[in-house]
């Protein structure tokens, strides 16, 4: 009877309550969701909460640690389908991001004054009898274009952050070269790209806090991001490729400066096609 009853046990049958597959086990089969899925409570909450941090298996603080001491390898491991051991990478930068958002909300930062920013001191104003030339609107009108691009990007840091993403992926498929090209997927270039980001951004929540306390060291931070910039992308990209480590270096060193070259083209093309559109609705601007 006894020994029935164990067998009767191990091959209960359980229905998924996500997909209401009929399995045995722990798991299931179908859509990989445990069988003992159990009601929500503040503990259980707190308990998965705590896993999601310290877990020694795909948790955030053993990713974090492989971050900072293996890079290169973790992000080998990941393209190679191991992958269950990390935690994310996209989660985790919206994560550091968040973190950035609280640090950066609490401790401040040199406030930029955009609305000074483009009038230079030393330019004569010219008073038309109190009206403005068409040459003045088309000015003023491109200047508050781009304050408030500036506006928009220091307000919605996060979503601007996440679009400069495939700006990255490009600049780094053309510095890394052709044959890199072919080894490696657009889907497979971001995830050392996302890495990267997630130490650059872990290293403006420092330099926030150090700037509560000592603005001028924060400004001597500042000064270190663009190598900073290599460092980080060397040590995330090496094990992808075959270079040698000085290659290695001044191929990052491009992929940065052709990131910034990117950047400012499609900055500078997103700002012609507007201009286009404001002088295709109010033609009276071109006089
Ligand atoms: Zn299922």
């Amino acid at each position: 009877m006894e020994n029935n009853k164990v067998v009767d046990k191990e091959q209960q049958v359980t229905k998924c309550l996500n997909c209401n597959t009929e399995f045995q086990g722990k798991f299931c089969p179908e859509c990989g969701q445990r069988a003992d899925t159990k009601r929500f409570t503040i503990r259980f909450i707190f308990t998965n909460l705590l896993q999601a941090i310290l877990s020694n298996d795909g948790g955030v603080w053993t990713t974090l640690k492989s971050l900072f001491t293996r890079p290169g390898a973790m992000v080998v491991d990941i393209l190679n389908g191991k992958r269950k051991s990390y935690f994310s990478p996209f989660p985790m930068l919206f994560l550091t991001l968040s973190l950035y958002v609280v640090i950066f909300t609490f401790t401040g930062s040199k406030d930029i004054d955009y609305d000074n920013l483009l009038n230079d001191d030393n330019t004569e104003v010219v008073v038309n009898d109190g009206e403005q030339t068409n040459e003045q609107v088309i000015v003023d009108k491109a200047k508050n274009f781009i304050i408030n691009a500036l506006k928009f990007y220091s307000n919605h840091y996060t979503a601007a952050f996440i679009l400069t993403i495939p700006v990255y992926i490009l600049a780094a498929r053309l510095s890394y070269g052709k044959k890199n090209r072919k080894k490696y997927n657009w889907g497979e270039y971001c995830i050392p790209i996302v890495y990267s980001l997630i130490l650059l951004v872990l290293y403006r929540c420092v330099m926030s806090i150090v700037y509560y306390f000592s603005p001028e060291i924060a400004d001597k931070m500042e000064d270190w991001i663009i190598l900073l910039n290599i460092v980080v992308f060397t040590a995330c990209f090496k094990n992808m490729f075959e270079f040698r480590i000085v290659k290695m270096v001044w191929r990052s060193f491009l992929t940065i400066v052709l990131y910034w070259v990117l950047f400012i083209t499609i900055a500078l093309m997103i700002a012609g096609i507007a201009a286009f559109i404001l002088f295709m609705i109010h033609p009276e601007y071109l006089g």
